[in-house]
């Protein structure tokens, strides 16, 4: 993946945009955050501020996107504004006048699949089969810093280990990002209701089947050839 690749993109207000002091808040405080390791929590906050991380795949004046160190599929990015404010927390801080910044993100996402699409047709040799990615937020993230998941829809990977990292990208716990565009116009993007999405039975997010532990799911969905969709989710 280029480090410096830039996509066609504006500039525009994003970087001068002055946010007042009643609009920031509070970090999310939820039962995620207050069990975080002192500074674990702060791990994106760093990388913004330092886009030679080596984790860093794509950076400009806005926007940086890494690999995902913890991994929960074959290909899983994290895409952040650059602003390192206090009212970027989480999706619950967006409004309209972050619409112009949501979109650049999603400008960066397409093109990290599209660079990724690109290698995988190398590989397979133009055969038409490519990942599938999905683009959004988790409804209560653990990660200080706004970030949105660009994963693909495989789950192939040892990182994945629990019911709540699967419930946490395949309910709706995960808010698409065209769902997100929708709750900022309709001034309504407080999500934190969804947490308890976590706690369901473990489901293949494919065929919809209920399973009975983590091993059973992963052999499940390595096998299952329901078509993903990419958009699917099981509970929407
Ligand atoms: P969440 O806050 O639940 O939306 O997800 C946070 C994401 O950050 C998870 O997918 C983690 O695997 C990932 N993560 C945690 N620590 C780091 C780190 N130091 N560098 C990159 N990604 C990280």
């Amino acid at each position: 993946m280029p480090r410096s690749s830039r996509v066609q993109y504006q500039p525009s207000a994003l970087g001068t945009k002055q946010r007042k002091p009643e609009d920031q808040h509070e970090p999310v405080s939820n039962k995620r955050h207050k069990n975080s390791a002192e500074g674990w929590a702060d791990a994106l906050l760093q990388i913004v501020d330092n886009p030679s991380d080596p984790s860093v795949v794509y950076c400009d004046e806005d926007v940086i996107a890494i690999k995902d160190k913890y991994p929960k599929a074959k290909h899983h990015f994290l895409v952040m504004p650059r602003q390192r404010h206090e009212r970027y927390q989480s999706v619950r801080d967006l409004t309209t006048d972050d619409v112009p910044l949501l979109k650049h993100m999603e400008r960066v996402a397409n093109k990290l699949v599209h660079d990724n699409n690109k290698v995988e047709d190398e590989e397979n040799n133009d055969n038409g089969s490519r990942s599938e990615y999905r683009y959004g937020f988790h409804a209560v993230p653990s990660m200080k810093h706004l970030h949105m998941h660009v994963i693909s829809q495989d789950f192939d990977s040892p990182c994945l280990k629990h019911k709540k990292h699967w419930n946490s990208f395949t309910t709706t716990f995960f808010v698409p990002l065209e769902e997100v565009f929708i709750a900022v116009e309709k001034g309504d993007t407080d999500f934190q209701y969804r947490e308890n999405r976590l706690k369901e039975g473990l489901k293949c997010h494919k065929c919809g089947r209920a399973q009975a532990n983590m091993p059973k799911l992963k052999e499940h969905i390595r096998l299952c050839d329901t078509a993903c969709g990419g958009k699917k989710l099981l509970d929407s």
